[in-house]
């Protein structure tokens, strides 16, 4: 498995695989893997001759206050990661290769991004699209790999593909949890003990509301509200937004009909958490 740091590089090699005939499966990511992205890293080599995995953390798409110089890094663990479960390629760029003096060219998506995570972070999603997009360019994938963890980007991905006619196939992956629940994520290496115990109340609220919609509620306010009323109990945990979605526009419901996304963002501490579920009727 090669690290590589240029642009230059990265065409090179992708160049030379499709000289072969060769497939090219991508996984964007921010690195401080865990078996999250391990698992968008195996279903790629699955389904792909090659597999790059991007380990770059976009200044782009954090707001001021947020914790780009804190965010955890460890390429070393990372790589060994990436090569266990056959990734070919890191492309690790520094922010100054893949945003060069001048630059100014951005994808700004409209509707999708101003709900949900994009209300209270309202540079991320302009960020995100910017750098996927400069990914998809770099590599030129035939597949591109996202977790449901992140319910809207994933929806806004896919759209940007769509409006875009970016040839490329979006792949959404299930969300991989911890044994007591809690999604797994790079975030949660913020959590102080009594945190972490306390973080299991959002994977018990996504049960919780799941079990609601089995039982044959399909009032989308009931459900939200006695989530949240869960969450609320739960002293450490300080709520940004649960909300119920229709999983392709964005927009609330009222009623639980079609493909229907319930996501959550709550903070503990220092830890600005997101979890979901998606439903289909
Ligand atoms: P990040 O490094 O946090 O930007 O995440 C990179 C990719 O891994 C995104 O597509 C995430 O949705 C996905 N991901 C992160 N955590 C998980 C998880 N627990 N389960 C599945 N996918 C995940």
């Amino acid at each position: 498995m090669k690290i590589l740091k240029t642009i230059e590089e990265v065409r090179a090699q992708v160049k030379a695989w499709r000289k072969e005939n060769l497939t090219v499966g991508l996984v964007p990511t921010m690195g401080y893997l865990h078996e999250g992205h391990q698992s968008l890293i195996l279903k790629s080599v699955e389904q792909n001759d090659r597999t790059v995995v991007s380990i770059f953390v976009n200044p782009m798409q954090f707001g001021p206050a947020e914790d780009l110089e804190s965010y955890p890094r460890d390429l070393q663990a990372d790589a060994e990661l990436c090569e266990k479960a056959g990734a070919d390629v890191i492309f690790h760029p520094e922010p100054e290769e893949m945003y060069r003096p001048g630059f100014c060219s951005y994808v700004n998506m409209t509707g999708l991004p101003d709900a949900l995570c994009g209300l209270t972070r309202p540079v991320h999603f302009k960020g995100v699209c910017t750098v996927v997009n400069k990914l998809f360019h770099i590599v030129t994938p035939d597949r591109a790999y996202f977790g449901e963890k992140d319910a809207q980007q994933l929806a806004i991905i896919r759209r940007m593909v769509m409006d875009l006619n970016m040839d490329i196939e979006i792949v959404g992956c299930p969300i991989v949890r911890e044994a007591d629940g809690l999604a797994k994520s790079s975030r949660n290496i913020y959590l102080t003990k009594e945190e972490r115990q306390a973080a299991v109340v959002l994977s018990r609220a996504v049960t919780f509301g799941k079990h609601k919609i089995e039982e044959g509620c399909r009032d989308a306010k009931e459900i939200v509200e006695a989530m949240k009323a869960l969450i609320a109990a739960e002293p450490l945990a300080d709520i940004e937004y649960v909300e119920m979605v229709n999983m392709d526009t964005m927009q609330p419901i009222d009623k639980v009909q079609g493909t229907v996304l319930c996501a959550m963002a709550v903070r503990f501490g220092k830890a600005r958490l997101i979890d979901n579920f998606i439903c289909q009727l």
